[in-house]
């Protein structure tokens, strides 16, 4: 079972890498550990996830609003926010082959996992990832590579919630980089050291919503939205953080965890926040981080709900949940990604059914052209038109389109589907409705 699970994490790594979604980063210098580039299709199949989180639950809501703050921030903030003191994990070293491993992600009695040697005792491990601003490296200089995008919603409330003038309850959403010294990143894109978020903090008054509520409503939301870019929920759980392991200030968090070939492991959290990080704010800067209630003329610091999501461990989950091996006829195998149409990097790919038959190729450019206006549409004339099937199906692609003889004297063309493999002729001056019917 277990080299089963290898397996597919092998096959998930070379169909990234065979297809261009992800590469090893630095690869013509040997690379560098736990770095990876996304090509053609991975960075689309990227930034569509993010644009459709974005449409979900910013453009389609009249409650919530967008921010894009500054990865480097004040260091202020992060003393504020307790990062600079408690953003740490406890670090262990053998002490025979000198690896470093996390003291709370193994069994410490049973000595290195990797040896068997004895090992250090346990010292905390800032994960911020420091730099220096200016020319002069000295302490006065250093700044932090934010470790989450959380802080600037809500360093900014005061500005955020005057400028857009929303009324609690109301949420901001940002998404962006943040990085993390990991003491041992891997598997692939799920734990790397400079990785993307999606993360938003929904401010509301408790004395007038109750938290629990609006958790609810966020669990909900966050289960919606898995669906909906097609991450399989008979895979997904919800584990409740218990006390000792919560952050102090927060009455409740969960994490909604995938079974990931390597294990079940966290997708991404839930967490009450209450008042904290903006009281955190007030009593470092000295500034009032409050909301002034136009009912009761109260000034009210709200609290929060965050829900808070890696983007490269969605797209792993989203990949894990699309792929599939069929087994057709003999030992015929047919890889397919079932992303959601929403998401893929291609939605339709267009052919002419021969290579060399100038008619042909200059129709399919025509079809290729008027679907490019509204999709997002490859043109393809390489090898035979099973292989672009095959090729089309490995990057998730939902529809192709071959012109062929009978498409210059009927006006109409094969539309192939990719989870069915059905053919259907559709005249081409429908094509666009057929899609928008169909995505
Ligand atoms: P873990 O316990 O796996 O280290 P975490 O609980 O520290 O994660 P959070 O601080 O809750 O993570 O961060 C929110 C989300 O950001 C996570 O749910 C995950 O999706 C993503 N994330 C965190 N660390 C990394 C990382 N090193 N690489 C990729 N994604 C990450």
């Amino acid at each position: 079972m277990a080299e089963e699970k290898n397996d597919l994490m092998e096959k998930i790594v070379s169909l990234c890498k065979r297809r261009g979604f992800v590469f090893p980063g630095s690869d013509i210098y040997g690379g560098l550990a736990n770095s990876w580039d996304f090509g053609p299709y991975g960075s689309q199949l990227k930034k569509n996830i993010k644009d459709h989180w974005w449409k979900f639950f910013v453009e389609q809501r009249d409650d919530m609003v967008g921010l894009d703050a500054s990865i480097i921030m004040n260091p202020e903030v992060w003393k504020a926010s307790g990062h600079t003191e408690n953003f740490t994990d406890p670090l262990v070293e053998c002490k025979k082959c000198h690896h470093r491993h996390r003291a709370d992600q193994i069994d410490v009695t049973k000595g290195c996992p990797d040896c068997k040697g004895e090992l250090s005792e346990a010292r905390p491990f800032n994960g911020m990832l420091r730099t220096f601003l200016g020319p002069i490296q000295d302490e006065g200089a250093q700044v932090y590579l934010r470790p989450e995008t959380a802080q600037a919603m809500f360093v900014d409330f005061v500005q955020i919630q005057q400028t857009s003038r929303k009324k609690l309850p109301f949420g901001v959403a940002q998404i962006g980089k943040a990085f993390r010294n990991e003491i041992t990143p891997g598997n692939f894109i799920f734990r790397t050291r400079e990785f993307e978020q999606m993360e938003i903090e929904y401010f509301f008054n408790p004395a007038k919503t109750k938290w629990e509520e609006v958790f609810a409503v966020w669990q909900k939301a966050m289960e919606e939205w898995m669906m909906t870019v097609g991450i399989d929920t008979a895979k997904t759980h919800i584990v409740d953080i218990p006390d000792g392991d919560r952050a102090h200030y927060s009455k409740r968090t969960i994490d909604f965890e995938f079974e990931y070939p390597f294990g079940q492991k966290e997708l991404f959290g839930l967490a009450y926040r209450g008042d904290y990080d903006l009281e955190q704010h007030e009593k470092v800067s000295g500034q009032e981080l409050r909301y002034l209630d136009s009912e009761t003329n109260e000034k009210v610091r709200p609290h929060v709900i965050e829900p808070s999501l890696g983007v490269e461990r969605g797209m792993l989950a989203i990949i894990l949940s699309a792929f599939e091996e069929q087994k057709l006829e003999g030992d015929d195998v047919r890889t397919v990604l079932h992303l959601k149409p929403a998401i893929a990097p291609v939605q339709v790919a267009v052919f002419p059914l021969m290579k060399n038959k100038p008619e042909l190729v200059e129709r399919a450019k025509e079809v290729y052209s008027a679907l490019k206006k509204d999709f997002r549409v490859e043109f393809d004339d390489n090898g035979n038109v099973g292989k672009r099937y095959r090729r089309q199906d490995e990057i998730g692609t939902p529809y192709c389109v071959t012109v062929d003889f009978d498409s210059l004297e009927d006006g109409a063309v094969t539309v192939r589907d990719r989870d069915t493999m059905e053919q259907t002729r559709v005249k081409t001056e429908e094509l666009k409705k057929y899609f928008e019917n169909n995505f």
